[in-house]
């Protein structure tokens, strides 16, 4: 049986946004921020009016518990592991026109170019050799043959590439719209998580940054999880451009967004991204966002995205600089990319920035981003255990909701980073990698110690890809 809201964003209520912005905006009410962070340290997440209500702490000292709930929301449900992953860019030819982004159709700065299968397995491998697991596949919207056997092809090709008797163990994408029996045919090729950034939920700016192209249907894009889930695909991650509107506005729209899917489908979004805009080849509105958001914005959005939606990953890019994504790791980031190249073929060429998609603010290798995640106090994490064992949409929510990802993450991150360290690290790193793990157990409770201290044995007897 159809449904509006298969193709169109019916739930998406501007009226009732404006209105609740109206009865906050600019106000710091005190009282009612504290009953909210009291609220939030019961894990069940926040209404709109909550989220509203915390976007109106502005004072020095607010601010700082705002920070700190939010410090204690990641350290209950996510504890110190942080998961790793690297884009793959198969193509950057693009049938659209955001002003925005360097592959814009009519852009002629860029040298356009689709990876071959040879290609994407090249590319695939040279990210294998640094020690990555986990790949988010990325592409314009124009795929040649005009259907998605292209995108197909793409995802087996990098689930088939070896290096070093390892391979990729779970595809995440970036791509434009389907249809449910292209959604259908996506989950076939056992994709993890399918990623679709709203970019804006106002829909006047929509339309101006999106002038021609399929993209230009704000409807049919916001309306894609809906496809996504009667397709069967249960982790869907969402985002927004910063930049764009009003980031107080585009933040409610999220939620009323992730509040239209637990409806319907019992389950929200796996993942928020929170990219923000960064200066693009070609695009002047890249260099002069029109609604530029502050780091110190930024820093309350992570925080209220961790307050609000406790269960959901929130993933940080490369697009930001080293000093903002650390400061982000303890106030709720769960995920983030390392060493990524935005450019199809950017791996093997070691290209950075031509025909790149926008300018990346941390360009450090893997292994520099692993040894600062420890040296920060973070287990660097390569698992993907619930994918493996099944453990998505729902079904990992009901796990994550008791607390039990924390005794399941744990054991698998230091398993993977055990890997890690044995099979990608340099002698000082191995060492100081090992201290690290010998601290970390030391630390925890005898249930997750030991399921722990299990799969640490295995993978220094040789096993590998071991995970509960
Ligand atoms: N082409 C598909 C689409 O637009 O949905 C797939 C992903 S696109 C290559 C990846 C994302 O990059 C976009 O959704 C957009 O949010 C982001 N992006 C585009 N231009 C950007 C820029 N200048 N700075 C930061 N992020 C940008
Ligand atoms: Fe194409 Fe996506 Fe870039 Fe828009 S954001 S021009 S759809 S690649």
């Amino acid at each position: 049986m159809g449904n509006d809201a298969d193709t169109k964003a019916v739930w998406l209520d501007d009226g009732k946004i404006e209105a609740v912005l109206a009865g906050c905006r600019g106000r710091e009410d005190q009282g009612r921020v504290r009953e909210v962070l009291a609220k939030a340290g019961e894990l069940k997440g926040l209404s709109l009016e909550d989220v509203a209500a915390l976007m109106g702490a502005r004072s020095p000292d607010l601010t700082e518990e705002l920070f700190a709930a939010a410090r204690t929301v990641k350290e209950e449900i996510y504890g110190n592991r942080i998961v790793l992953f690297a884009p793959l860019y198969i193509s950057n030819i693009c049938s659209n026109d955001c002003l925005y982004c360097a592959f814009r159709k009519s852009n002629s700065k860029v040298t356009r170019r689709t990876l071959t299968m040879d290609e994407i397995a090249e590319e695939t491998r040279i990210l294998l050799s640094q020690g990555h697991k986990r790949v988010l596949m990325v592409a314009g919207e124009a795929y040649p043959g005009g259907g998605i056997g292209y995108v197909l092809d793409a995802i087996d090709a990098i689930y088939v590439a070896r290096e070093g008797g390892s391979s990729i163990r779970r595809v995440n994408v970036n791509l434009a719209p389907l249809s449910v029996e292209d959604f259908r045919l996506l989950k076939a090729h056992n994709i993890g998580t399918f990623q679709l950034f709203q970019e804006t939920y106002h829909r006047p700016t929509y339309k101006v940054v999106h002038p021609s192209g399929p993209k230009r249907d704000l409807d049919w894009r916001a309306s894609s999880f809906d496809r996504a889930m009667l397709a069967g695909i249960d982790d869907v991650g969402m985002g927004i451009l910063f930049g764009l509107y009003d980031w107080q506005y585009e933040t409610l729209a999220l939620m009323m967004h992730i509040a239209h899917l637990e409806e319907r489908f019992g389950v929200g979004c796996h993942t928020i991204s929170v990219p923000r805009i960064e200066p693009a080849i070609g695009s002047e509105l890249a260099s002069q966002p029109p609604h530029a958001m502050s780091d110190e914005d930024f820093l309350r959005l992570v925080a209220i995205l961790r307050l609000a939606v406790p269960y959901t990953g929130l993933i940080m890019s490369t697009r930001e600089d080293v000093a903002i994504r650390n400061r982000t790791l303890e106030l709720g980031v769960s995920q983030i990319s390392a060493n990524s190249r935005v450019n199809p073929g950017g791996y093997k060429e070691d290209r950075r920035f031509e025909s790149a998609q926008f300018q990346l603010g941390d360009a450090r290798s893997l292994a520099e981003v692993v040894r600062d995640l420890g040296d920060h106090g973070f287990i660097p994490s390569f698992c993907t255990g619930c994918y493996r064992l099944g453990r998505t949409g729902k079904d990992f929510m009901d796990l994550a909701k008791p607390g039990l990802i924390k005794d399941k993450c744990a054991p698998n991150a230091l398993s993977t980073f055990e890997e890690y360290l044995l099979d990608y690290a340099a002698a000082d790193d191995l060492r100081a990698g090992e201290t690290a793990i010998d601290a970390i157990l030391a630390g925890m409770e005898e249930r997750p110690r030991r399921v722990s201290e299990a799969l640490l044995a295995k993978v220094r007897s040789g096993q590998r890809d071991v995970y509960c």
